[in-house]
């Protein structure tokens, strides 16, 4: 512990390998959204600071990209053990810092050790391929074409608060399997956590210099080091607005985009009503609705509305809420700004004709699961991403107007369609313009070795295992003309 904080937990960055404190000498203060408790202090990193960690990554680049890939693989595997024998520890500081409860706390650290080794494997499984000339017409069959996958060069991984250690995880071990070095900006609020898992990683016998740490606010670090010409990529998660920002600012440097969704659950008249509100609560509720893949509105038609708004409420009503270390559903939001906007959302719903079936209640930033129902057009709720236990019923007269009300958002990350007809579940399916189309299931990330993407305002670009090596590393040809 005494290396990445002191006994104050001011934490420091890793640096070519060293835990520094920041030469600014000002910490910001990172306290509990649950009571308010200090969980530390991260560094604000200077611009100068962030030059030396950009040259240090490129000087390190070379002898890291030319490790084989099977010493790479074996640092992932210890790094997840690591995480594994300090899961208990990390999981209570995540708990605390982002108010996530303890089971979600542990299972996230635990996901994160499995997609490290699960990218080791898939790092070891590549293998290049050889593609002949003679199969392209005029083509020569004295030509043979020898394509590898090469690395970019360093990876600046910029994380989201809500999954800390897994989305800092998810850009870190494929970027570094892929031979690349990396600079982590985790969300302030999330940072001790990020940090780590950094350790974690670097402890599992990283060299100096591979993966780094930049602890600072974005609004104040973060287009200096996104428009860094010692960058080579950025991956990012994070909000529309941000990602929207980096892309214009970021020039000619290639970008992968993880951004806001308005997941919906579309429910057919023929569907298992009870699996279907099951299965919804979990997605809508689970983390207070902070998840990008929460479901966010249902669409369903009038025949079933009543009956499915009686189940959902049953459902709801048993949810637990308050505090994560007693393992509540429903826990206070990130920040007091969150639920001020979340308020906000209930109440132009309400203003607008909309009907509160349950919730609309608000304790500090803790607000409790909250069911609107008639939502229609003109309210917010309708488009905007709540980020928060709030879930709209949007009422339709058939299909056809589910698909186009799910196709009018902005976002395109996924959307789910329950019903027991597969012919009209794949015909849905092929109709919504969405990264991931649910059948039967609540809208989520994962097995970690899908494809993960969102189109039109959710991003750009693919993750999940294989997918995010392939993001940061290129294929490199290599001819030759046998004369
Ligand atoms: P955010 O956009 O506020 O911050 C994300 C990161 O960007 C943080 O590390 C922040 O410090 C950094 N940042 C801010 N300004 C920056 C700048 N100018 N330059 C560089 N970096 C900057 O997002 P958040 O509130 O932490 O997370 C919630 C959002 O993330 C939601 O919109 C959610 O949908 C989205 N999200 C998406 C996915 C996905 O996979 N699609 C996953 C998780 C979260």
């Amino acid at each position: 512990m005494s290396e990445i904080c002191n006994d104050k937990l001011e934490y420091k960055n890793l640096i070519h390998g060293e835990w520094v404190s920041s030469k600014s000498g000002k910490l910001i203060k990172i306290s509990s959204p649950v009571d308010g408790s200090f969980i530390g202090g991260v560094q604000a990193v200077t611009k100068d600071e962030v030059d030396d960690i950009v040259q240090f990554s490129k000087a390190n680049f070379d002898a890291w990209s030319e490790v084989p890939i099977f010493e790479k693989a074996d640092i992932l595997y210890r790094a997840a053990e690591l995480l594994e024998e300090r899961e208990e520890e990390i999981a209570n500081i995540l708990m605390m810092e982002i108010s996530k409860d303890k089971k979600s706390s542990i299972s996230e650290v635990k996901r994160t050790a499995d997609f490290l080794r699960f990218t080791a494997d898939a790092g070891k499984s590549m293998k290049g391929s050889a593609v002949s000339g003679e199969n392209f017409p005029g083509g020569s069959r004295n030509k043979l074409s020898y394509v590898k996958r090469v690395p970019l060069g360093t990876v600046l991984a910029i994380s989201p608060f809500n999954y800390p250690i897994n989305l800092s995880a998810s850009k870190i071990a494929p970027a570094l399997i892929g031979g690349n070095t990396v600079i982590l900006k985790p969300a302030t609020q999330g940072a001790v956590s990020a940090l780590h898992l950094v350790k974690a990683i670097n402890d599992a016998g990283l060299p100096d210099g591979v993966l780094q740490t930049v602890t600072g606010k974005g609004s104040e670090i973060g287009d200096y080091i996104v428009t860094h010409e010692g960058i080579d990529f950025i991956n990012f998660t994070g909000s529309t607005e941000i990602g929207q920002h980096i892309s214009k600012i970021s020039s000619m440097t290639p970008l992968l985009l993880e951004l806001g969704g308005k997941d919906a659950a579309i429910v057919l008249e023929d569907a298992d009503l009870e699996f279907a509100a099951n299965n919804i609560v979990d997605g809508a509720f689970s983390y207070s609705g902070q998840r990008c893949t929460a479901v966010k509105r249902i669409i369903t038609t009038d025949k079933v509305a009543d009956q499915l708004v009686d189940m959902l409420k049953v459902r709801i009503e048993k949810l637990s809420v308050g505090d994560p270390r007693e393992n509540a559903q429903i826990t206070p939001l990130i920040d007091n700004k969150s639920a001020d906007f979340a308020e906000s959302l209930i109440n132009d719903a309400i203003n607008k004709g909309a009907k509160i079936v349950i919730g609309n209640k608000r304790k500090d930033n803790l607000i409790y699961p909250t069911l609107i129902d008639y939502v229609t057009d003109e309210m917010e709720i309708a488009w905007k991403e709540p980020f928060s236990p709030i879930l709209p019923i949007i009422r339709v007269n058939n299909i056809s107007e589910a698909i186009e009300i799910a196709n009018r958002s902005e976002y395109g990350l996924q959307s789910s369609v329950f019903t027991n007809d597969i012919n009209k579940a794949f015909s849905i399916a092929e109709k919504l313009e969405v990264g991931t189309v649910q059948i039967n299931n609540k809208t989520e990330r994962g097995p970690d070795h899908f494809p993960f993407l969102g189109v039109k305002a959710s991003g750009m670009g693919t993750q999940g295992v294989k997918y995010s090596i392939d993001a940061m590393t290129r294929p490199k040809a290599i001819t030759v003309n046998v004369t």
